[in-house]
């Protein structure tokens, strides 16, 4: 063994040993309501597939279209063989529907957060980042090179404070709009209100959670909270509640045309295949008229987390469809994930660097029926009581 691989397995052994080793499990049918996993059909409760569009029938038809004319690879990146005009329509379907002059679409929500932060962000800026943003917000402003100030989470009066120190200089406000491990939103009528009082402070929301499942229209968390108009950049991403791949960014037309030039993610990957994108092009189609869908989906999601306070659970203060199920150690979150997977449910455990505390995280979908929201709750009372945390 050389000395690398000496090291790994140290740091392996170390992860197994603090209960925070992770393993990858395989799934064998559609992402759906329940999925066939581990020899076991499971109910889904750990999905982003927020308005079960993954394996709809209009989602399926566009892929399978889209392959018979433009085939299966995109072949190159964007700016040299890859961009199909399925790309103009979906980046103005996207910007429409956000409601800004321009958008961009990239690979992943991930990289369109590293290439937008690290674009825009050079050592001359400061960034305003809340403590529990995305890894890939955190890792975007890590490759920015600009200064970096924490501030705690939701807290804009801590924001305040440490933007004043700042006022003047080339400032940006970047938050989750829906915490993905927390599902809580973020205070965005204040940070806006702030962006406004001091001078050139940009405001950035990753609505990677909101977009498909906030505001009337489903644009997501900017008109869920009426402040069209007031955020400058926006990223979303097109594998959640769109059920297909890709992310995006949404913005002034300026924006856009400088970030063809300058975000290193966009231009040295090859593009997605065009059957994504088209894909992506009948989500939007759908996902803006789903307003029946979106309420019953909040609604379900308002009373599963009732219930499971009057059962005795530690849940945070979630408003979405996103509802962590606090255990604190290691070992319970395991515990209790395996226990409910025992029982027929497929829920993860989520356990640090992740978050700072151990917690499993149940996501709701519209497709899931009462019934089947009744039999999670059963079982997640049973499994509580088995590892004693109830
Ligand atoms: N932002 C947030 C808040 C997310 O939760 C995620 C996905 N977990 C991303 C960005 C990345 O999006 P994608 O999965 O499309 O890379």
């Amino acid at each position: 063994m050389n000395f690398f691989e000496k090291e790994i397995e140290q740091k392996l052994s170390n992860l197994k040993k603090e209960q925070l080793y992770r393993e990858i499990n395989y799934i064998d049918s559609a992402s759906d309501r329940y999925v066939d996993t581990m020899g076991k059909k499971l109910l889904m409760l750990s999905s982003n597939n927020y308005l079960g569009l993954c394996n709809d029938k209009r989602l399926k038809d566009a892929a399978i279209k889209s392959i018979g004319t433009f085939g299966c690879g995109s072949s190159g990146s964007r700016l040299t063989t890859g961009s199909y005009r399925l790309y103009d329509d979906l980046e103005r379907s996207l910007a429409e529907f956000k409601g800004y002059e321009s958008a961009l679409v990239y690979n992943t929500g991930y990289m369109a957060n590293i290439g937008v932060i690290s674009a825009i962000a050079d050592s001359e800026w400061v960034i305003f980042s809340d403590e529990l943003n995305h890894a890939s917000i955190i890792d975007g402003c890590k490759m920015s090179k600009a200064k970096i100030i924490i501030y705690k989470h939701l807290d804009t009066v801590d924001l305040e404070e440490k933007v004043k120190l700042y006022s003047g200089e080339k400032n940006i406000i970047i938050t989750d709009g829906v915490f993905s491990m927390e599902g809580d939103i973020a205070p965005l009528k204040e940070i806006t209100e702030i962006a406004q009082k001091y001078e050139n402070i940009l405001v950035m929301v990753d609505d990677a959670h909101g977009t498909g499942v906030l505001g009337e229209r489903g644009s997501g968390v900017v008109e869920f909270l009426g402040l069209e108009g007031k955020v400058d950049i926006q990223i979303g991403t097109l594998s959640k509640a769109l059920g297909s791949e890709g992310g995006f960014v949404v913005g002034s037309n300026r924006l856009i045309e400088y970030l063809k030039n300058k975000s290193r993610t966009f231009i040295y990957t090859t593009a997605l295949s065009p059957s994504s994108v088209a894909v992506s092009l009948e989500a939007l189609d759908i996902i803006s008229k789903q307003k029946l869908e979106r309420r019953e989906l909040l609604e379900k999601t308002y009373w599963f987390k009732d219930v499971l306070k009057n059962y005795g659970f530690n849940i945070s203060d979630s408003s979405t469809p996103i509802i962590p199920i606090i255990v604190e150690q290691n070992t319970k979150a395991i515990e209790f994930s395996k226990g409910l997977l025992r029982e027929g449910l497929y829920v993860q455990a989520i356990r640090p660097p992740t978050v700072k505390v151990s917690r499993i995280r149940v996501t709701i979908m519209a497709t899931h029926t009462m019934d089947d929201l009744v039999f999670a709750l059963k079982k997640i009372y049973k499994v509580g009581k088995q590892i004693g945390i109830i």
